[in-house]
């Protein structure tokens, strides 16, 4: 359910109805809009008669939300949500000392953190997120950042926790990997994003990263999206390796119902009975994604075709089709990558893509950031 305020409704009367949804025992979602605040309403809503909100002061209408998922919906935001990151980085406390969390709820308003240089993402921009699969040594990450950074792209990915389908293969290097991308992140000033595997290292990554990467593997691990819908931090959520569209969102409605509305979607193939590719590269999700939810989508050619020379081309097309960005491997040494070395780019193949890029981008009338 939407209760759609008055242009002229005062904040106090938004007050009242948030108080009156509280009272009934239901979640209030309040979220200012340009010219009007619309409160969600999540909970059971079987048991009660929201209609009876219909009579307070200040309220236009009630709208009732048929999506499974409601928060994630554009039937409930219909504006698109653009993330955004502060670029110049706090020094990061040490690990441990605890950053404080924001109030709970936050509004879902991209007002939100709005000071200073920031990257954006969202329509408009397309923002490339690159750098390693893993975490390898702190050599190596700080010639990506550098190098990323002389590029003008403003975030690296790397993971100090890696998923990996086999038990004896490099399984990252947990702690110590997140320590350098923090030592990496204070240097250059180049923005974190790392996956969280398990709620036990949730503060641990928090800390460090300035996106939290929720893995493929981990798109309905319950426990996980509830801890991240409590994080102060940005969520990547990678799509299921076979999740539906409507599954994909009801996990993005999990974090989103947790508090952080701050969730980005990340397309990376799914599996089908192709095998001339990892993985098959659902391009066609963008447009169903942005016709039913609000939330930005990146598309990460490398998992989804497994294959360096099949990225470009995939990358190009993702923009075409609508996306806001990408995750794309990017490694200073493919060929002696101690993960997913044969989809990365090496740094003159990602220039290349880069000018590429940029030069559809301008048509497109998007911004690369
Ligand atoms: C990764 O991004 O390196 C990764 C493990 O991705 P996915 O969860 O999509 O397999
Ligand atoms: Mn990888």
């Amino acid at each position: 359910m939407l209760v759609v305020m008055h242009r002229q409704a005062t904040a106090e009367q938004i007050d009242a109805v948030v108080a009156a949804i509280r009272r009934m025992n239901l979640t209030a979602h309040p979220m200012p809009g340009a010219t009007r605040t619309a409160i969600g309403i999540t909970g059971n809503i079987s048991a009660v008669d929201p209609r009876s909100l219909e009579v307070l002061p200040g309220v236009e209408e009630l709208l009732r939300v048929t999506k499974p998922y409601k928060l994630a919906s554009r039937e409930m935001h219909a504006a698109d949500t653009y993330v955004r990151l502060p670029l110049t980085p706090d020094p990061s406390p040490q690990r441990g000392e605890g950053r404080k969390t924001p109030p709970h709820p936050q509004p879902l308003s991209p007002e939100a953190g709005e000071r200073g240089e920031e990257v954006v993402i969202g329509p408009g921009s397309f923002t490339l997120i690159a750098g390693p699969c893993s975490v390898e040594n702190e050599e190596m990450i700080l010639r990506t950042a550098d190098f990323l950074v002389s590029k003008g792209v403003h975030l690296m990915r790397a993971g100090a926790f890696k998923p990996r389908s086999s038990p004896y293969s490099f399984q990252g290097m947990g702690l110590e990997g997140l320590d350098i991308l923090a030592r990496a992140r204070q240097r250059t000033g180049i923005g974190v994003v790392t996956e969280l595997m398990d709620t036990d290292n949730a503060d641990a990554v928090e800390q460090a990263a300035d996106i939290i990467q929720i893995g493929t593997r981990n798109m309905q691990n319950f426990s996980l999206l509830k801890r991240v819908a409590r994080t102060s931090k940005p969520v990547l959520l990678k799509r299921g390796l076979s999740a539906t569209l409507e599954e994909w969102l009801m996990a993005a409605e999990y974090v989103m119902a947790g508090g952080n509305y701050n969730v980005i979607l990340c397309e990376r193939g799914v599996r089908t009975f192709s095998d001339h590719s990892r993985n098959t590269l659902d391009l066609s999700v963008i447009p169903p994604v942005k016709h039913l939810s609000h939330l930005p989508i990146l598309v990460d050619p490398s998992h989804g075709t497994g294959k360096r020379d099949y990225v470009p081309a995939m990358a190009l097309a993702a923009l075409a089709a609508g996306a806001d960005g990408l995750l794309i491997e990017v490694h200073p040494d493919p060929d002696r990558a101690l993960s997913d070395g044969a989809q990365s780019l090496d740094f003159a193949g990602f220039g290349r893509l880069l000018d590429s890029l940029r030069r559809l981008a301008e048509p497109l009338g998007r911004t690369i950031n």
